[in-house]
Protein backbone atom coordinates (compact mmCIF):
# COMPACT_ATOMS: atom_id res chain seq x y z
CA UNK A 1 0.00 0.00 0.00
CA UNK A 2 2.81 2.39 0.88
CA UNK A 3 4.43 1.85 -2.51
CA UNK A 4 1.14 2.44 -4.23
CA UNK A 5 0.67 5.72 -2.42
CA UNK A 6 4.21 6.86 -3.15
CA UNK A 7 3.80 6.11 -6.83
CA UNK A 8 0.57 8.05 -6.93
CA UNK A 9 1.27 11.28 -5.07
CA UNK A 10 -2.03 12.74 -6.29
CA UNK A 11 -3.82 10.13 -4.19
CA UNK A 12 -1.48 10.30 -1.23
CA UNK A 13 -1.46 14.05 -0.83
CA UNK A 14 -4.41 15.82 0.77
CA UNK A 15 -6.40 18.00 -1.62
CA UNK A 16 -4.20 20.84 -2.84
CA UNK A 17 -4.74 24.28 -4.32
CA UNK A 18 -2.14 26.56 -5.91
CA UNK A 19 -0.90 28.88 -3.15
CA UNK A 20 0.61 27.30 -0.07
CA UNK A 21 0.60 23.88 -1.67
CA UNK A 22 4.41 23.73 -1.87
CA UNK A 23 4.63 24.15 1.87
CA UNK A 24 2.09 21.38 2.42
CA UNK A 25 3.75 19.13 -0.14
CA UNK A 26 7.16 19.64 1.49
CA UNK A 27 5.82 18.97 4.99
CA UNK A 28 4.30 15.69 3.75
CA UNK A 29 7.52 14.77 1.92
CA UNK A 30 9.64 15.34 5.04
CA UNK A 31 7.31 13.14 7.10
CA UNK A 32 7.33 10.39 4.45
CA UNK A 33 11.09 10.43 4.19
CA UNK A 34 11.41 10.08 7.97
CA UNK A 35 8.85 7.24 7.95
CA UNK A 36 10.82 5.45 5.24
CA UNK A 37 14.10 5.70 7.16
CA UNK A 38 12.39 4.68 10.42
CA UNK A 39 10.61 1.80 8.62
CA UNK A 40 7.25 2.98 9.90
CA UNK A 41 4.23 1.08 8.61
CA UNK A 42 1.93 2.66 5.97
CA UNK A 43 -1.03 3.15 8.33
CA UNK A 44 1.05 5.14 10.80
CA UNK A 45 2.64 7.09 7.97
CA UNK A 46 -0.77 8.07 6.64
CA UNK A 47 -2.00 9.00 10.12
CA UNK A 48 1.03 11.24 10.66
CA UNK A 49 0.76 13.08 7.36
CA UNK A 50 -2.99 13.81 7.43
CA UNK A 51 -4.56 16.62 9.49
CA UNK A 52 -6.65 15.31 12.38
CA UNK A 53 -9.38 17.90 11.88
CA UNK A 54 -9.80 21.20 10.07
CA UNK A 55 -12.25 24.03 10.01
CA UNK A 56 -13.02 26.39 7.12
CA UNK A 57 -14.93 29.53 8.06
CA UNK A 58 -16.69 32.42 6.38
CA UNK A 59 -16.33 35.39 8.71
CA UNK A 60 -18.69 38.37 8.25
CA UNK A 61 -17.14 41.62 9.48
CA UNK A 62 -18.79 45.03 9.55
CA UNK A 63 -16.27 47.44 8.03
CA UNK A 64 -15.85 51.11 8.95
CA UNK A 65 -17.82 52.26 5.89
CA UNK A 66 -20.86 50.25 7.04
CA UNK A 67 -20.47 47.47 4.47
CA UNK A 68 -20.09 43.83 5.53
CA UNK A 69 -17.00 42.03 4.21
CA UNK A 70 -16.74 38.23 4.19
CA UNK A 71 -13.34 36.83 5.09
CA UNK A 72 -12.19 33.24 4.66
CA UNK A 73 -10.67 31.80 7.83
CA UNK A 74 -9.15 28.45 8.81
CA UNK A 75 -7.99 26.42 11.79
CA UNK A 76 -6.26 23.11 11.22
CA UNK A 77 -5.45 20.77 14.12
CA UNK A 78 -2.88 18.53 12.54
CA UNK A 79 -2.29 16.34 15.57
CA UNK A 80 -3.35 16.02 19.19
CA UNK A 81 -1.52 12.78 19.86
CA UNK A 82 1.10 14.22 22.24
CA UNK A 83 -1.13 16.87 23.81
CA UNK A 84 -3.40 19.77 22.93
CA UNK A 85 -2.93 21.20 19.44
CA UNK A 86 -0.61 24.24 19.55
CA UNK A 87 0.12 26.92 17.02
CA UNK A 88 -0.45 30.49 15.97
CA UNK A 89 -2.85 32.13 13.55
CA UNK A 90 -1.87 34.61 10.86
CA UNK A 91 -3.50 37.42 8.92
CA UNK A 92 -2.22 37.63 5.35
CA UNK A 93 -3.77 38.01 1.88
CA UNK A 94 -2.16 34.74 0.69
CA UNK A 95 -3.53 32.50 3.46
CA UNK A 96 -5.05 29.30 2.03
CA UNK A 97 -6.24 26.07 3.56
CA UNK A 98 -3.23 24.24 2.13
CA UNK A 99 -0.80 26.73 3.60
CA UNK A 100 -2.44 26.38 7.01
CA UNK A 101 -2.34 22.57 6.70
CA UNK A 102 1.37 22.63 5.98
CA UNK A 103 2.08 25.07 8.82
CA UNK A 104 -0.04 23.01 11.24
CA UNK A 105 1.97 19.92 10.36
CA UNK A 106 5.24 21.79 11.01
CA UNK A 107 3.93 22.71 14.48
CA UNK A 108 3.40 19.03 15.32
CA UNK A 109 7.03 18.26 14.48
CA UNK A 110 8.37 21.41 16.15
CA UNK A 111 6.59 20.64 19.42
CA UNK A 112 7.65 16.98 19.29
CA UNK A 113 11.27 17.91 18.57
CA UNK A 114 11.36 20.23 21.58
CA UNK A 115 9.57 17.56 23.59
CA UNK A 116 6.72 19.91 24.49
CA UNK A 117 3.49 18.17 25.60
CA UNK A 118 1.62 19.40 22.52
CA UNK A 119 0.38 18.41 19.11
CA UNK A 120 0.31 20.92 16.27
CA UNK A 121 -2.17 23.40 14.83
CA UNK A 122 -2.27 26.58 12.77
CA UNK A 123 -4.89 29.11 11.81
CA UNK A 124 -5.22 31.99 9.45
CA UNK A 125 -7.53 34.51 7.86
CA UNK A 126 -7.09 35.68 4.26
CA UNK A 127 -7.08 39.46 4.71
CA UNK A 128 -4.76 42.42 4.28
CA UNK A 129 -4.25 43.83 7.79
CA UNK A 130 -2.24 46.80 6.44
CA UNK A 131 -5.46 48.05 4.83
CA UNK A 132 -7.73 47.49 7.82
CA UNK A 133 -8.41 49.82 10.75
CA UNK A 134 -7.83 48.83 14.37
CA UNK A 135 -11.59 48.58 14.86
CA UNK A 136 -11.96 46.27 11.85
CA UNK A 137 -9.11 44.03 13.06
CA UNK A 138 -10.65 43.91 16.53
CA UNK A 139 -14.03 42.87 15.05
CA UNK A 140 -12.46 40.29 12.73
CA UNK A 141 -10.52 38.75 15.63
CA UNK A 142 -13.67 38.52 17.76
CA UNK A 143 -15.70 36.95 14.92
CA UNK A 144 -12.87 34.44 14.40
CA UNK A 145 -12.66 33.72 18.16
CA UNK A 146 -16.42 33.11 18.38
CA UNK A 147 -16.24 30.68 15.46
CA UNK A 148 -13.32 28.79 17.05
CA UNK A 149 -14.73 28.79 20.60
CA UNK A 150 -16.06 25.20 20.50
CA UNK A 151 -12.71 23.86 19.26
CA UNK A 152 -10.13 25.66 21.40
CA UNK A 153 -9.28 25.42 25.09
CA UNK A 154 -6.26 25.02 27.39
CA UNK A 155 -6.39 21.24 26.92
CA UNK A 156 -7.73 21.13 23.36
CA UNK A 157 -6.09 23.72 21.13
CA UNK A 158 -4.07 26.77 22.22
CA UNK A 159 -3.66 29.54 19.62
CA UNK A 160 -0.85 32.14 19.57
CA UNK A 161 0.52 34.92 17.36
CA UNK A 162 2.00 34.31 13.91
CA UNK A 163 2.53 36.51 10.83
CA UNK A 164 0.74 39.91 11.29
CA UNK A 165 -0.90 38.98 14.58
CA UNK A 166 0.46 40.19 17.91
CA UNK A 167 -0.19 40.71 21.62
CA UNK A 168 -3.15 42.98 20.91
CA UNK A 169 -4.70 40.37 18.62
CA UNK A 170 -4.31 37.76 21.37
CA UNK A 171 -5.86 40.16 23.92
CA UNK A 172 -8.98 40.59 21.73
CA UNK A 173 -9.11 36.84 21.09
CA UNK A 174 -8.82 36.03 24.81
CA UNK A 175 -11.38 38.65 25.79
CA UNK A 176 -13.93 37.31 23.31
CA UNK A 177 -13.46 33.70 24.48
CA UNK A 178 -13.73 34.72 28.13
CA UNK A 179 -16.89 36.72 27.41
CA UNK A 180 -18.39 33.72 25.63
CA UNK A 181 -17.63 31.31 28.44
CA UNK A 182 -18.03 33.73 31.37
CA UNK A 183 -14.82 32.37 32.91
CA UNK A 184 -11.18 33.45 33.04
CA UNK A 185 -9.07 31.21 30.81
CA UNK A 186 -5.51 32.54 30.81
CA UNK A 187 -4.12 29.29 29.38
CA UNK A 188 -6.38 29.25 26.30
CA UNK A 189 -4.09 31.46 24.22
CA UNK A 190 -0.39 32.40 24.42
CA UNK A 191 1.49 35.49 23.30
CA UNK A 192 -0.87 37.67 25.38
CA UNK A 193 0.16 41.02 26.89
CA UNK A 194 1.83 40.69 30.31
CA UNK A 195 -1.14 42.42 31.96
CA UNK A 196 -3.48 39.68 30.75
CA UNK A 197 -1.32 36.78 31.88
CA UNK A 198 1.35 36.85 29.19
CA UNK A 199 4.90 35.71 29.91
CA UNK A 200 8.03 37.78 30.31
CA UNK A 201 10.20 37.21 27.26
CA UNK A 202 7.48 35.85 24.93
CA UNK A 203 7.75 38.82 22.55
CA UNK A 204 11.46 38.36 21.95
CA UNK A 205 11.41 34.55 22.18
CA UNK A 206 11.32 33.46 18.53
CA UNK A 207 14.05 35.89 17.45
CA UNK A 208 16.14 35.23 20.53
CA UNK A 209 15.89 31.51 19.78
CA UNK A 210 16.87 31.99 16.12
CA UNK A 211 19.90 33.99 17.28
CA UNK A 212 20.80 31.37 19.87
CA UNK A 213 20.69 28.56 17.30
CA UNK A 214 22.70 30.71 14.85
CA UNK A 215 25.40 31.22 17.50
CA UNK A 216 25.53 27.48 18.23
CA UNK A 217 25.87 26.75 14.51
CA UNK A 218 28.60 29.36 13.94
CA UNK A 219 30.45 27.97 16.91
CA UNK A 220 30.22 24.48 15.46
CA UNK A 221 31.62 25.77 12.17
CA UNK A 222 34.47 27.50 14.02
CA UNK A 223 33.41 31.00 12.93
CA UNK A 224 34.05 33.57 15.72
CA UNK A 225 30.96 35.71 16.41
CA UNK A 226 32.95 38.93 15.99
CA UNK A 227 33.85 37.90 12.44
CA UNK A 228 30.47 36.49 11.41
CA UNK A 229 28.65 38.29 8.60
CA UNK A 230 24.92 37.84 8.91
CA UNK A 231 22.07 38.56 6.50
CA UNK A 232 18.46 38.69 7.71
CA UNK A 233 15.51 38.69 5.31
CA UNK A 234 12.34 39.98 6.98
CA UNK A 235 12.40 42.71 9.59
CA UNK A 236 9.16 41.98 11.41
CA UNK A 237 9.11 40.79 14.98
CA UNK A 238 11.21 37.65 14.38
CA UNK A 239 13.82 39.28 12.13
CA UNK A 240 14.10 42.31 14.40
CA UNK A 241 14.59 40.36 17.63
CA UNK A 242 17.06 38.06 15.89
CA UNK A 243 19.13 41.07 14.83
CA UNK A 244 18.96 42.67 18.30
CA UNK A 245 20.21 39.48 19.93
CA UNK A 246 22.98 38.87 17.37
CA UNK A 247 24.21 42.47 17.54
CA UNK A 248 24.26 42.09 21.33
CA UNK A 249 26.71 39.22 20.95
CA UNK A 250 29.00 41.15 18.65
CA UNK A 251 27.93 39.83 15.22
CA UNK A 252 28.04 42.01 12.13
CA UNK A 253 24.68 42.37 10.37
CA UNK A 254 25.59 43.08 6.75
CA UNK A 255 22.07 43.16 5.29
CA UNK A 256 18.43 43.33 6.33
CA UNK A 257 15.27 43.60 4.26
CA UNK A 258 11.49 43.72 4.37
CA UNK A 259 8.69 44.11 1.80
CA UNK A 260 9.80 47.69 1.15
CA UNK A 261 13.37 46.69 0.18
CA UNK A 262 16.77 45.88 1.60
CA UNK A 263 19.87 47.58 3.03
CA UNK A 264 23.42 46.26 2.55
CA UNK A 265 26.79 47.21 3.93
CA UNK A 266 29.58 44.60 3.87
CA UNK A 267 31.27 46.43 6.77
CA UNK A 268 28.13 46.08 8.94
CA UNK A 269 24.92 48.11 9.18
CA UNK A 270 24.21 50.76 11.81
CA UNK A 271 21.31 48.92 13.45
CA UNK A 272 20.60 51.66 16.00
CA UNK A 273 20.14 54.19 13.25
CA UNK A 274 17.91 51.80 11.28
CA UNK A 275 15.88 51.25 14.44
CA UNK A 276 15.34 55.02 14.83
CA UNK A 277 14.11 55.15 11.23
CA UNK A 278 11.64 52.28 11.86
CA UNK A 279 10.28 53.95 14.98
CA UNK A 280 9.73 57.20 13.08
CA UNK A 281 6.88 55.79 10.97
CA UNK A 282 3.69 53.87 11.76
CA UNK A 283 4.24 50.96 9.33
CA UNK A 284 7.80 50.36 10.61
CA UNK A 285 9.25 49.72 7.16
CA UNK A 286 12.88 49.99 6.03
CA UNK A 287 11.99 51.88 2.81
CA UNK A 288 13.01 55.55 2.89
CA UNK A 289 16.02 54.92 5.17
CA UNK A 290 18.65 57.47 4.26
CA UNK A 291 21.77 56.43 6.18
CA UNK A 292 24.83 56.80 3.95
CA UNK A 293 26.22 53.57 5.44
CA UNK A 294 23.86 51.40 3.42
CA UNK A 295 23.37 50.46 -0.19
CA UNK A 296 19.70 50.01 -1.18
CA UNK A 297 18.97 46.56 -2.64
CA UNK A 298 15.84 44.47 -3.20
CA UNK A 299 14.20 42.04 -0.81
CA UNK A 300 15.20 39.20 -3.18
CA UNK A 301 18.81 40.32 -3.61
CA UNK A 302 19.54 39.89 0.09
CA UNK A 303 19.18 36.13 -0.32
CA UNK A 304 22.19 35.85 -2.61
CA UNK A 305 24.68 38.10 -0.80
CA UNK A 306 28.01 36.67 0.41
CA UNK A 307 27.73 35.95 4.15
CA UNK A 308 28.34 33.35 6.84
CA UNK A 309 24.73 32.97 8.00
CA UNK A 310 21.63 33.76 5.97
CA UNK A 311 18.47 34.00 8.06
CA UNK A 312 15.23 34.06 6.05
CA UNK A 313 12.75 35.33 8.66
CA UNK A 314 9.82 36.44 6.50
CA UNK A 315 7.54 33.96 4.73
CA UNK A 316 7.70 30.50 3.19
CA UNK A 317 9.03 29.66 -0.28
CA UNK A 318 11.83 32.26 -0.44
CA UNK A 319 14.75 30.00 -1.40
CA UNK A 320 13.66 27.80 -4.28
CA UNK A 321 15.21 25.91 -7.21
CA UNK A 322 15.29 29.32 -8.97
CA UNK A 323 17.76 31.01 -6.59
CA UNK A 324 19.35 28.22 -4.49
CA UNK A 325 22.28 28.07 -6.95
CA UNK A 326 23.10 31.71 -6.21
CA UNK A 327 23.07 31.51 -2.41
CA UNK A 328 26.51 32.46 -1.05
CA UNK A 329 25.98 31.67 2.64
CA UNK A 330 27.79 28.97 4.61
CA UNK A 331 24.68 28.21 6.60
CA UNK A 332 20.99 29.06 6.31
CA UNK A 333 19.03 29.34 9.56
CA UNK A 334 15.27 29.17 8.93
CA UNK A 335 13.74 31.96 11.02
CA UNK A 336 10.44 31.71 9.10
CA UNK A 337 8.40 28.55 8.65
CA UNK A 338 9.21 26.83 5.36
CA UNK A 339 11.44 29.47 3.71
CA UNK A 340 13.52 26.81 1.87
CA UNK A 341 11.65 24.48 -0.52
CA UNK A 342 12.57 20.80 -0.75
CA UNK A 343 14.03 21.31 -4.25
CA UNK A 344 16.23 24.11 -2.88
CA UNK A 345 17.23 21.84 0.02
CA UNK A 346 18.69 19.36 -2.48
CA UNK A 347 20.59 22.03 -4.42
CA UNK A 348 21.99 23.51 -1.20
CA UNK A 349 23.06 20.10 0.09
CA UNK A 350 24.93 19.43 -3.17
CA UNK A 351 26.67 22.77 -2.76
CA UNK A 352 27.64 22.00 0.84
CA UNK A 353 25.44 24.73 2.34
CA UNK A 354 24.02 23.69 5.70
CA UNK A 355 20.34 24.37 6.47
CA UNK A 356 19.18 24.58 10.08
CA UNK A 357 15.48 23.66 9.80
CA UNK A 358 12.60 25.84 10.96
CA UNK A 359 11.27 23.27 13.42
CA UNK A 360 14.50 23.71 15.38
CA UNK A 361 15.62 27.24 14.50
CA UNK A 362 12.39 29.13 15.21
CA UNK A 363 11.07 26.95 18.06
CA UNK A 364 11.87 29.61 20.68
CA UNK A 365 8.41 31.14 20.28
CA UNK A 366 6.45 28.02 21.04
CA UNK A 367 8.85 27.06 23.85
CA UNK A 368 8.06 30.31 25.67
CA UNK A 369 4.39 29.84 24.78
CA UNK A 370 4.67 26.60 26.73
CA UNK A 371 6.13 28.52 29.70
CA UNK A 372 3.26 31.01 29.40
CA UNK A 373 0.70 28.19 29.34
CA UNK A 374 2.27 26.64 32.44
CA UNK A 375 2.16 29.99 34.22
CA UNK A 376 -1.50 30.41 33.22
CA UNK A 377 -2.45 26.96 34.51
CA UNK A 378 -0.60 27.51 37.78
CA UNK A 379 -1.36 31.20 38.36
CA UNK A 380 2.36 31.92 38.70
CA UNK A 381 4.82 34.30 37.09
CA UNK A 382 8.34 33.53 35.98
CA UNK A 383 11.06 36.19 35.85
CA UNK A 384 12.58 37.18 32.52
CA UNK A 385 15.84 35.66 33.66
CA UNK A 386 14.17 32.30 34.39
CA UNK A 387 12.43 32.31 30.99
CA UNK A 388 15.65 33.10 29.12
CA UNK A 389 17.73 30.54 31.00
CA UNK A 390 15.18 27.78 30.47
CA UNK A 391 14.64 28.72 26.81
CA UNK A 392 18.36 28.71 25.99
CA UNK A 393 18.81 25.37 27.75
CA UNK A 394 15.94 23.70 25.88
CA UNK A 395 17.11 24.99 22.51
CA UNK A 396 20.71 23.96 23.17
CA UNK A 397 19.61 20.49 24.12
CA UNK A 398 17.42 20.13 20.99
CA UNK A 399 20.26 21.46 18.82
CA UNK A 400 22.73 18.95 20.23
CA UNK A 401 20.24 16.16 19.85
CA UNK A 402 19.63 17.04 16.17
CA UNK A 403 23.35 17.38 15.39
CA UNK A 404 24.11 14.04 17.05
CA UNK A 405 21.29 12.31 15.14
CA UNK A 406 22.47 13.85 11.84
CA UNK A 407 25.99 12.53 12.48
CA UNK A 408 24.78 9.10 13.60
CA UNK A 409 22.29 8.56 10.76
CA UNK A 410 24.37 10.44 8.16
CA UNK A 411 21.49 12.69 7.18
CA UNK A 412 20.90 16.45 6.96
CA UNK A 413 19.90 18.50 10.00
CA UNK A 414 16.35 18.70 8.64
CA UNK A 415 16.12 14.96 8.17
CA UNK A 416 17.55 14.42 11.64
CA UNK A 417 15.03 16.81 13.20
CA UNK A 418 12.15 15.04 11.43
CA UNK A 419 13.49 11.62 12.42
CA UNK A 420 13.46 12.58 16.10
CA UNK A 421 10.04 14.24 15.93
CA UNK A 422 8.31 11.61 13.80
CA UNK A 423 9.68 8.80 15.95
CA UNK A 424 8.23 10.45 19.08
CA UNK A 425 4.77 11.01 17.61
CA UNK A 426 4.67 7.53 16.05
CA UNK A 427 5.44 5.98 19.44
CA UNK A 428 2.54 7.84 21.03
CA UNK A 429 0.19 6.72 18.23
CA UNK A 430 1.20 3.12 18.96
CA UNK A 431 0.90 3.50 22.75
CA UNK A 432 -2.58 4.93 22.29
CA UNK A 433 -3.46 1.85 20.25
CA UNK A 434 -4.23 3.81 17.09
CA UNK A 435 -1.64 2.16 14.89
CA UNK A 436 -0.24 -1.34 14.53
CA UNK A 437 2.07 -2.72 17.22
CA UNK A 438 5.77 -3.11 16.53
CA UNK A 439 6.44 0.37 15.09
N1 LIG B 1 3.67 31.09 15.45
C1 LIG B 1 4.80 30.56 16.15
C2 LIG B 1 5.39 29.37 15.40
O1 LIG B 1 5.21 29.22 14.22
C3 LIG B 1 4.51 30.28 17.62
C4 LIG B 1 3.39 29.32 17.88
C5 LIG B 1 2.98 29.21 19.34
O2 LIG B 1 3.57 29.88 20.18
O3 LIG B 1 2.07 28.45 19.60
O4 LIG B 1 6.13 28.60 15.95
Amino acid sequence: MATQLRERPDVALPHTTAAGSDLLRDAVLHVREACRILEIDPTTERLLEMPERELTLTLPVEMDDGSVALFQGYRVQHSRLRGPAKGGFRYHPDVTLDEVRGLASLMTWKCALLDLPYGGAKGGVACDPSRMSTRELNTLTRVYARALAPLVGPHVDIPAPDVNTNEQTMAWFLDELERQSGTFQPAVVTGKPLELGGSAGRGEATGRGVAHITRLMLDRLGIPLSEARIVVQGFGKVGYETVVSLVGSGCRIVAVSDVSGGLYNPAGLDIERIDLHLRSQPQRLLGGYSGDDAQIISNEQVLTLPCDALIPAALEGQITSANAHQVQARVIVEGANGPVTSEADRVLAERGIIVVPDILANAGGVVVSYFEWLQGLQGRRWTLEAVRTELDAMLTSAFEHVVARADRSEVSLRQAAFLIAVERVARVARLRGLTPQGV
